[in-house]
């Protein structure tokens, strides 16, 4: 049973206007791809890491699920709420922060569209490869999290190839960083892929 305290400590931190309760936002977010859809309890739309870490501690306090969620084009559940909770809406996250044309490197939110990295880094005569057939509608937090790959992947490899860093936030709410901008910089466990 969802804690209705839960849903009143995410409009004290996010704002009312960006938590959704009502039944037909709910069932906008109640599906993806396939073909099942289950309803989740509350939609938390955020636009910054420490909103989404104070969305996780407030699902930890309360101990309901988080289900994060980029496009919703996923072809295997991914983003369908089975036991409710909230679904973390990370597509109004979607700036493109830094395109180093020195270090090869692009700095995203996650919520950007895969397609939108594409057109920004050929622009200055650059190549991102992996190309997941839904890149119009996928963003690149969807792609790292289900290490998208396409076509052109059969010759440059998939998403986790690419990937040299993350922001995470863990489930306390956490901030934490992995890797940087170079493609070898630990000495122990890579963090970025075991993410
Ligand atoms: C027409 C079509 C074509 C497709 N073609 C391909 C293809 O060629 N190759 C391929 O690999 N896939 C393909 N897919 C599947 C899908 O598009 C990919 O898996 C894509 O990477 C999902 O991205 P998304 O932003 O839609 O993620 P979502 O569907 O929103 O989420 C996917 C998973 O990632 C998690 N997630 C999303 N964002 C984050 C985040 N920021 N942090 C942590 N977890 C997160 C979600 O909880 C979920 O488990 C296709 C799908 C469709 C509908």
């Amino acid at each position: 049973m969802f804690a209705p305290q839960a849903v009143k400590e995410l409009e004290k931190k996010l704002g009312t206007e960006k938590i959704l309760t009502s039944k037909e936002d709910l069932v906008c977010y109640s599906y993806d791809a396939t073909s099942y859809s289950h309803l989740p309890d509350v939609i938390a739309i955020v636009n910054n890491a420490k909103e989404v870490s104070e969305v996780m501690k407030i699902a930890s306090k309360y101990k309901v699920p988080v289900i994060p969620r980029g496009g919703g084009t996923n072809l295997c559940g991914g983003t369908i709420p089975v036991k409710g909770g909230i679904i973390l809406d990370l597509a109004k996250m979607d700036k493109i922060l830094e395109i180093d044309t020195e270090n090869l490197a692009a700095v995203c939110q996650p919520g950007v569209i895969t397609a939108e990295l594409h057109k920004a880094v050929e622009k200055v005569g650059l190549f991102y490869p992996p190309d997941p057939q839904s890149m119009a509608m996928s963003t690149i937090g969807g792609n790292v999290a289900s290490n998208a790959g396409g076509p052109r992947c059969f010759k440059y490899g998939v998403t986790r190839d690419y990937l040299l860093g993350l922001e995470v936030v863990l489930a306390n709410g956490k901030v934490i960083r992995t890797g940087g901008k170079t493609i070898k910089n630990v000495s122990g466990y890579d963090l970025s892929l075991m993410f």
